[in-house]
C-alpha cells in the first residue's frame, strides 16, 4: 500500500491517521513510502455503537484545502465511521480524498464507502493487536490476533498474560 500510495501521489500526500488504532499501521507504512508524506491525526469518539454519529475530539492541525489526502484507518467495519470522516474532510475541499485501511470487513458494511487502498479482507472474527484494542488493551501487540468477544466482555484482560509472555 505504501508503494501504491507513493506511485499515485508523486507530488506528495497528506496522510490522516484516525487515532488511536491506526498508529502502528501508519508508522510502518510511512517508513516504506517513496514520496515524502505529511502526516496528521484526527481523533473521534463514537456516541453510540453503529449509529454512525461520531464527535471529533481532536481535529487536524493542517488545512487540507487543495491537498491530496489519504485517510488511514485500522479497520473498516460498518463503514459508518469512514463515511462520516470522508464527508467531514470532503467539506474542507481537498484536491483529492481517498481511504486506506489495513483491514476491511465488507460483510458488515451498512454504508457503501469507497476504499482505494485495502490491506486484508477479513470475516466476522473480532481482531486485536497492532493498534486494535479491546477496552484499550492489546494495542501494542506486534501482530493481529483473533479474540473471542464473549471472553473479552467477561474479562478484558483475558488474553493479556498469554499474548504478552514475560
Ligand atoms: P465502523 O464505523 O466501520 O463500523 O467501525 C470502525 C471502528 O470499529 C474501527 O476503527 C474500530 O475501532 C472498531 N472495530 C470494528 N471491528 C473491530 C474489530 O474486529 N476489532 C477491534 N479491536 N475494533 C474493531
Amino acid at each position: 500500500m505504501a508503494a501504491e500510495i507513493s506511485a499515485a501521489h508523486t507530488d506528495g500526500v497528506v496522510l490522516v491517521a484516525v487515532l488511536k488504532g491506526s498508529v502502528p499501521f501508519m508508522a510502518d507504512m510511512v517508513r516504506s513510502m517513496t514520496v515524502v508524506p505529511v502526516i496528521d491525526f484526527m481523533a473521534i469518539s463514537a456516541y453510540a455503537a453503529d449509529t454512525g454519529r461520531v464527535r471529533i475530539v481532536k481535529d487536524l492541525d493542517l488545512d487540507i484545502m487543495g491537498r491530496d489526502v489519504v485517510l488511514v484507518e485500522d479497520i473498516v467495519d460498518t463503514g459508518l465511521t469512514l463515511h462520516y470522516l470522508l464527508a467531514e474532510l470532503g467539506r474542507r475541499q481537498p484536491r483529492s480524498l481517498e481511504a486506506c485501511t489495513l483491514l476491511d470487513r465488507t460483510s458488515r458494511r451498512i454504508i457503501p464507502t469507497p476504499v482505494e487502498y485495502r490491506g486484508f479482507e477479513i470475516g466476522d472474527e473480532y481482531v486485536l493487536g497492532y493498534g486494535l484494542d479491546y477496552a484499550q488493551r492489546y494495542r501494542n501487540l506486534d501482530r493481529v490476533v483473533v479474540g473471542d468477544l464473549t471472553v473479552l466482555r467477561d474479562d478484558p484482560d483475558a488474553y493479556v498474560a498469554s499474548l504478552h509472555p514475560r
